[in-house]
């Protein structure tokens, strides 16, 4: 059996809170030094790499001097506060002796349900990609209640795999991965090396929460195995403190519990668009971007765009028709109503002098289009 990791080009690694503070002790600086060597053996590799840390509720409960998790929301919202210090400082300071940047981004449940702040959650990512710098994301704590919590970490990194399309999840636990029962309970217990994520008898091989550090268990793993398998990305479990793991997978090493998606990445993002038959406006196209889109396979440039009906905002999906009235094509439109008026039969090298600001030269761009 082979690693998904091997040939994933864009991924999401995940690590939780014991792990990253050493069961509660402090932030383990080893272990994370180790990731940070590993995470940029990767971007060697050609990959990109997302990482998503938990840990700031366990590093601020010690540095205030809890001698166990506090309650109250507000405290724990401080905790966070606090704890994220740390972690911001110790992986700027671990991936810059390998030549490699960091950046914080700091997430909550309304920054993804909204479909502004999601697209630009996005762009910004994939400029971060791009300059070659390790994006390290949790949720932004200090400002959620449990109501509108992701909740947890497995989930959020699910969402960012599906944010960013990314091709694979790996979730760094303190297991090896998932058993078919409780190994420490019942010796019949037995590995699960792969199986298609999604697959409802995982469900209840999971069974309870996690430790009492994070707040995920197996089954929140397993469940963000399903949901990142909706927009294609395979997930792997494994160890944390397992030598080498990372460049291990990379290498093809299948270690852990592999949960296959059967969907590709692109497939699944423009299945979603299909899908959204509410659309909040129409754009007509002119007869050479109507080619455009249909043979070249390009981008839809504010120039080839006649007129803009409807009221939308950006990140919104839009259908393009051609002068005919006939739909040709769906997509989520990078500037909103009023502002594509405004651009459109505009060469995009002038949006920034009509506008003041560039969110993108494409009014949609070809990932994010589907052909009707
Ligand atoms: N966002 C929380 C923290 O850092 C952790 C959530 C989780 O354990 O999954 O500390």
């Amino acid at each position: 059996m082979h690693s998904v990791i091997q040939h994933a080009r864009r991924l999401i690694i995940k690590v939780g809170s014991s792990l990253v503070t050493n069961d509660g002790k402090g932030l383990d600086r080893i272990a994370i030094e180790k990731w940070a060597a590993q995470i940029a053996a990767l971007r060697a590799m050609g990959k990109e790499v997302v990482l998503v840390s938990s840990g700031a509720i366990a590093e601020g409960r010690q540095r205030l001097g809890f001698d166990k998790r506090p309650t109250g929301i507000h405290e724990l919202q401080a905790c966070a506060a606090v704890g994220q210090m740390g972690l911001a400082q110790i992986y700027e300071t671990s991936f810059r002796a390998y030549q490699t940047g960091t950046a914080q981004i700091l997430l909550t449940h309304a920054d993804l349900a909204d479909r502004e702040r999601y697209l630009n959650a996005r762009s910004t990512l994939f400029t971060l990609l791009g300059f070659g710098v390790v994006p390290i994301i949790n949720e932004n704590d200090t400002v959620v209640t449990d109501e509108i919590k992701f909740g947890d970490n497995d989930t959020l990194g699910a969402l960012v795999a599906n944010l960013i399309e990314a091709d694979a999840l790996i979730i760094l636990t303190d297991q090896k991965g998932l058993y078919t029962a409780d190994p420490r309970k019942n010796p019949e217990a037995q590995f699960v090396h792969e199986a298609r994520a999604g697959d409802a008898a995982l469900e209840a091989m999971a069974g309870g929460a996690g430790s009492s550090l994070g707040s995920g268990g197996m089954l929140t793993k397993i469940l963000a195995a399903k949901r990142a398998a909706s927009s294609g990305a395979h997930t792997v479990i494994a160890w944390g403190r397992e030598d080498n793991v990372l460049l291990r997978l990379a290498q093809g090493e299948a270690i852990g519990t592999q949960l296959i998606s059967d969907m590709a990445p692109l497939a699944a993002r423009k299945q979603w668009m299909a899908d959204h038959l509410q659309t909040a406006g129409k754009v007509v196209l002119d007869a050479g971007a109507v080619l455009k889109l249909t043979q070249d396979g390009k981008s839809l440039l504010p120039i080839g765009v006649l007129d803009v009906t409807g009221e939308f905002g950006r990140g919104e999906v839009i259908t393009c028709v051609d002068e005919a009235g006939r739909a040709i094509a769906r997509g989520l439109s990078n500037y909103a109503s009023a502002d594509a008026r405004r651009i459109r039969r505009k060469p995009s090298a002038e949006i920034l002098n009509i506008l003041g600001f560039v969110e993108e030269p494409e009014l949609i761009h070809r990932d994010n289009l589907v052909l009707l």
